[in-house]
Order: structure tokens, then C-alpha cells, then sequence
């Protein structure tokens, strides 16, 4: 016995998001077929689409071009936290203690699932701090292994790249919870781990 055509496009639809399999599609779209109120999920979809762009700058998700972040002049431009994911600026703006800009990469290396370097914007984090003005990039990258291998490749890029004009590069202290994803760390974590963090490269931008 097969759904009706336009219901089985729903739920194809549901199964091409991350993580679900054909029997949470299925529930997902009678969801919506039952419930008039998820019915809202189709305008919130377009709205999104339609409304949010990526920052020209950092590549965060955002409504304006520059971000609010890279426009906002109470920040300190001079040091940029490399992070993942939208999401994990979300956290760490969360977390309220760090106040200088991202860069987001999105994504983390990861050539078993498809993810290879020049999928991450980590050319484009080159180009940024080659423009000058950046004397700290701070990597905040997860502390799996994926992240650990990107973090490693942004030093590589930016220290081949840069030579000795290349910022002081510095990574989160350890301690985090191995695999513990950014989004799920408390302030006071993610403080400590600002705090304590250690400097990886150790080129100085001119300045320091
Ligand atoms: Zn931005």
C-alpha cells in the first residue's frame, strides 16, 4: 500500500534532513498533515530562505550584510574566534564572554563524510587576515576529532600564507569534555576555556 503521491513527497522531503531515517519522516509529515498549527512550517521555511543571508564577512547567519557582530563597533575587531557552525557563534554569544568577531568555517574537516578542506572557508579566513588588523585568531573549533583536524589546517593555511606577518593563533584550553560539541558548554566552561587558552602559532603580527 503506498501514501498519496503528495504526502510521499512530504515525507521524502523530511528524509533528506540530517539525521532522519524514513520512520521519523513518516511521523514528521503526519505531524504536519494533523496538526494545523505545524502547518507554519512551510511559510517559516520560505521566510528563512528569504530572509537570511550570510555575512559577507564571518559567514554567520544573518538578516544584514555585515552581520551585527562584524558591524557592531563595541567589538574588538582585532580578534577573531574560528568556530564550525552558526551555531556555535550562537553559544558562544550565549555564553556572553567573548567579544571580538568569528569567522565561521562551515563545516569541519571530515573526508570520510564528504567534508575536504576546500569545503571550509578557511581561504576566505586567509584573505581576511591578510587584509591586516587581526592580531589574535582564536581557534575554537570542537575539540573532536574533526575539529582538532581543522584547527590544524587553518594554522597550516594561515602560517604558509602569512609567513611572519601571520597573527599570534591560540586554541581553547583542553579540558572540555572530549567530543563535547560547543553549543552544549555552560559560560563558566567556555570562560575557563577563553581564559586558559594556548598560543599554537607562534608568528606575531607586526604591532605586538
Ligand atoms: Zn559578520
Amino acid at each position: 500500500m503506498a501514501y498519496p503521491e503528495p504526502l510521499e513527497a512530504l515525507i521524502g522531503a523530511f528524509e533528506r534532513f540530517p539525521g532522519v531515517g524514513r520512520v521519523t519522516a513518516e511521523r514528521l509529515a503526519f505531524h504536519v498533515l494533523r496538526d494545523s498549527e505545524a502547518r507554519g512550517l512551510a511559510p517559516a521555511i520560505e521566510r528563512a530562505a528569504r530572509d537570511t543571508r550570510r555575512c559577507g564577512t564571518c559567514f554567520n547567519v544573518t538578516e544584514e550584510d555585515p552581520c551585527l557582530i562584524c558591524s557592531d563597533p563595541e567589538r574588538d575587531a582585532a580578534t577573531i574566534a574560528v568556530v564550525e557552525e552558526p551555531r556555535h557563534v550562537e553559544a558562544m554569544e550565549r555564553a556572553g564572554c567573548f567579544r571580538g568577531h568569528y569567522h565561521v568555517l562551515m563545516g569541519a574537516l571530515n573526508p570520510a563524510a564528504g567534508t575536504e578542506l576546500a569545503h571550509l572557508g578557511i581561504g576566505s579566513l586567509v584573505e581576511r587576515v591578510s587584509a591586516g588588523g587581526i592580531q589574535e585568531v582564536i581557534l575554537a573549533t570542537d575539540p573532536d576529532a574533526e575539529g582538532e583536524a581543522t584547527g590544524l589546517a587553518v594554522v597550516e593555511a594561515l602560517e604558509s600564507s602569512l609567513g611572519e606577518t601571520a597573527p599570534e593563533i591560540t586554541r581553547l584550553a583542553r579540558g572540555l569534555p572530549a567530543g563535547s560539541a560547543l553549543e552544549y558548554l555552560h559560560r563558566g566552561i567556555l570562560e575557563d576555556a577563553l581564559e586558559g587558552r594556548r598560543v599554537i602559532g607562534r608568528r606575531r603580527g607586526p604591532g605586538r
